[in-house]
Parts: structure tokens; sequence; C-alpha cells
């Protein structure tokens, strides 16, 4: 299995450098995605790299919105998504018809919408915003009523942040809601002296029990800086991979052995040689979507 991984990595890197291309892998991908590429972060962090990567070909390992993100910002880059099967629940939750219903029955409301989410539903909203800048985003905005979509979660946790009316929509994330309160009351007894770091797609019963509130890119930062020797992490499991690699003095200690992502683990070797080979699959957003959610992904990176 080594040997043949060390084959594949090899493979990769000859087509990566034929290509010039650059690899982005979100923090939930398998280990393997995650050694090979040249950078591993969250939604936001991704997409700013994408921004700014002078590289011809983007390979994605991640979802479909982030590859849309990417090829949204960087329209004459190569963007692969090495299986396009890779999708989010999620944003699954939302459609263009539904969001201009509702917009119909908010007028006055502006659209903040969590980057977990189609390009059309991006350039159907006012502003996108990531787990990581959520807050600031929706503080930004001159409009003291806010229409935030698709997550429920991450929307009920800003709420407790701003002052500003937002109406929720009813999506949420599969894997996150799996994370339960006893989980966290039973680990926090098993590991006294622990954090407990928890993503704000979790269940509000959840966040309530947390020491954090973070982003993957916050939880990685924070496992960095903390004094703490055992963190309880609460979200997609593939995190601990990293943080380990990280901080190999510490003990991570997932809150959830359920909360794994299938979408998010599609992504292996053998699919992305094959991507670098054929060029394809090629995630593009057509120009006239990508314009108008363009304006939604500028402006949050203004803020970020
Ligand atoms: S972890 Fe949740 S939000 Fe993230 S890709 Fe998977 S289903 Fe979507």
């Amino acid at each position: 299995m080594a040997s043949n991984n060390t084959e594949l990595i090899e493979k990769i890197l000859h087509f990566k450098r034929q290509r010039n291309a650059v690899i982005l892998a979100h923090n939930y991908q398998l280990g393997e995605a995650q050694d090979i590429a040249d950078f591993v972060g969250d939604s936001l962090e991704l997409s700013q790299n994408a921004a700014k990567t002078d590289a011809d070909v983007i390979v994605f390992c991640g979802v479909h919105f982030m590859a849309e993100t990417a090829s949204i910002l960087c329209p004459d880059k190569i963007v692969l998504l090495p299986d396009i099967h890779a999708g989010c629940p999620m944003a699954d939750m939302i459609t263009t018809k539904s969001l201009r219903e509702k917009k119909r029955e908010l007028p006055g409301a502006a659209v903040v919408c969590y980057v977990n989410s189609s390009a059309e539903v991006k350039a159907e909203s006012d502003i996108c915003c990531t787990s990581a800048n959520a807050v600031e985003v929706v503080e930004s905005l001159d409009s003291e009523e806010i229409l935030f979509v698709p997550d429920q979660y991450l929307g009920h946790y800003v709420s407790t942040k701003t002052d500003k009316k937002i109406v929720l929509w009813p999506g949420f994330c599969p894997t996150h809601v799996r994370i339960q309160p006893e989980d966290i009351t039973r680990l926090k007894l098993e590991y006294p002296q622990a954090k407990a770091v928890v993503h704000p797609e979790c269940r509000p019963e959840v966040i309530a029990l947390a020491d954090e509130v973070l982003s993957t890119g916050g939880m990685c930062r924070f496992a960095q800086n903390t004094e703490a020797k055992e963190i309880i992490v609460g979200t997609e499991i593939g995190i601990i991979h990293r943080l380990k690699k990280e901080n190999p003095e510490k003990k991570f200690v997932p809150l959830s052995e359920q909360a794994i992502c299938p979408t998010m683990k599609l992504i292996n070797l053998e699919k992305m040689l094959r991507s670098l080979e054929e060029m394809a699959p090629e995630v593009k957003v057509p120009e006239e979507t990508r314009l108008r959610a363009k304006v939604a992904v500028d402006r949050m990176l203004k803020v970020a």
C-alpha cells in the first residue's frame, strides 16, 4: 500500500509540474489528500488562496461548491474536482427558485449566503460569508434585517452575536447535526482539563456547552496557541489528521465518531491522478452566473 501510494504521489507530482497545477485541500479531506496538497484550509482560506494563485490549474480537493467558488474567482484557470459527485447536502437544501420566493416575502432584507451553496444561489445573494467571518459580514451591512441562507445553525449562532433581525433558512449540515449535547457532556467528564471547540454548524445546544466556537481554520490556530493539552473537537473528524500533525504533543478527541461527511471522503490519490491526467472533471461556472456570484464573493473577501 505504502509503495503504491509512493508511486501515485510521484505521478501526481509529475503531472502537477507539467500542468502548472496547485492542489488545494479542505481540512475535512482524507489524510492522503491533505498530505499532498500545497495548501490545506477552511473555505475562506481556500477561496483566498485560489484568488491569488498563479497556477494554471487548481485541483480542488473538497466539495462542488468550493470548486465553484474557485471558478468564480479565477475564470481563466482550469478548476478540477477529482470526483464530480463530491457535493454538499446542505448546499442542495436551497434552490434559486425557493430563494427568489423568500426574497419577495422579505423585500427589505439583505441576503447573506453561507459559501456552502451553489454559484446560482450566491448569484441571488447580496454577500457571502463563511463560518470564519459570518458575524463580521452581517455586522458590515446597513440593512437591519438579514435573510441568512442556507444553514439555520450558523445563522442562529450569528443571531446570538448581533442585534440585527436574522431570518433563518431551514437548511443544516447532516454531518454536524449528528453531534449531540450528550457527547460534549460525557467527554467533558472524561477529560476535565480539556477545552471543547465546536463548529458553528453544530446545534445550538452543543454550542452552548462549548468553550470556543470556531471555523476549522480557527480550530487549527486555537490548537497551536492554547495551553490546553487535550482538545475535544466538535466538527467533521477529518480535521483531526491535521491537528495531530501540527500538534504532536497534544491529544485531540473527536466529539462524535459519527461526524463524518461522506462526500468529503470521495477524493483520493487515484482520482487526483486521473483528474490531472485527463484534465477532468472540470468545474466551470457559466459567465453570467459567475459575474453575479462574484459580486457577493468579492464583497465578503473585502470584509474578511
Ligand atoms: S460537512 Fe456538512 S456542510 Fe461540509 S460539505 Fe459535508 S455536508 Fe456540506
